[in-house]
């Protein structure tokens, strides 16, 4: 028999708001997962990210710039090399690709300096809008959006504040319905809730402290 397809139920504004504060309060201390020293190694750790743990990241990052301490050296480093360093990250010849890309382009274009402006560092190859949202936000203190992941995406549809169909649409729709001074925490409070209770495989609905509020839309 054919499936019928539940409608998406939104949530209001005053319960997103709660949802929001729950969850703010529940992760206080959330924050990027990932380890940095400068922009240029959180432009790195960020492209080694996707698909990858942040545990895994910060094994891995250190290592690659214990060898090549600046952009100027890994935008030299031979790709080989790159892609024997990173390999446990997955993906890593498209990800090596992107490394020596980048640096290329930060040395070429930028004078050797991570850019501070959206355009310029979507421009970045391995740099899309959600990475450099928190690029933005975690080095140069300018929010301008919010890092959408898989995890925002899954739990803001899951709750009712987002049904968009594209990273863009959903940050568009975020952006619309949340007041600005909650965008730089969003990311980090939403991957917090991901990892601990709304788990993308199993949801712990019975645990969660949003249970009441959350519309548990598929
Ligand atoms: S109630 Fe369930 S679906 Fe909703 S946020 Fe919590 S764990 Fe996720």
């Amino acid at each position: 028999m054919k499936k019928t397809k539940t409608k998406y139920i939104k949530i209001s504004k005053k319960e997103m708001m709660d949802v929001i504060n729950i969850l703010e309060n529940e992760y206080k201390d959330a924050k990027c997962g990932l380890d940095y020293t400068t922009p240029i190694t959180l432009v790195i750790a960020l492209i080694l990210a996707a698909q990858c743990t942040d545990a895994r990241v910060n094994i891995i990052c250190p290592i690659l710039f214990k060898k090549y301490p600046d952009v100027y050296k890994l935008s030299k480093a031979n790709i080989d090399d790159i892609e024997k360093i990173v390999k446990p990250c997955g993906f890593y010849k498209n990800k090596s690709k992107s490394i020596k890309a980048t640096c290329e382009k930060i040395v070429n274009k930028f004078n050797g300096i991570v850019p501070n402006n959206m355009e310029d560092l979507v421009s970045l190859p391995g740099i899309g809008r959600k990475s450099a949202n928190i690029i933005l936000q975690e080095c140069f203190n300018k929010v301008e959006g919010i890092a959408v992941d898989t995890h925002v995406t899954r739990i803001t549809r899951k709750i009712g504040i987002s049904n968009g169909k594209t990273q863009e649409q959903i940050e568009t729709e975020l952006t619309t319905k949340i007041p600005k001074s909650y965008w730089n925490k969003i990311n980090h409070i939403l991957v917090n809730h991901g990892r601990k209770y709304c788990i993308a495989r199993k949801p712990n609905c019975i645990e969660c402290p949003i249970n009441a509020l959350c519309k548990k839309n598929d």
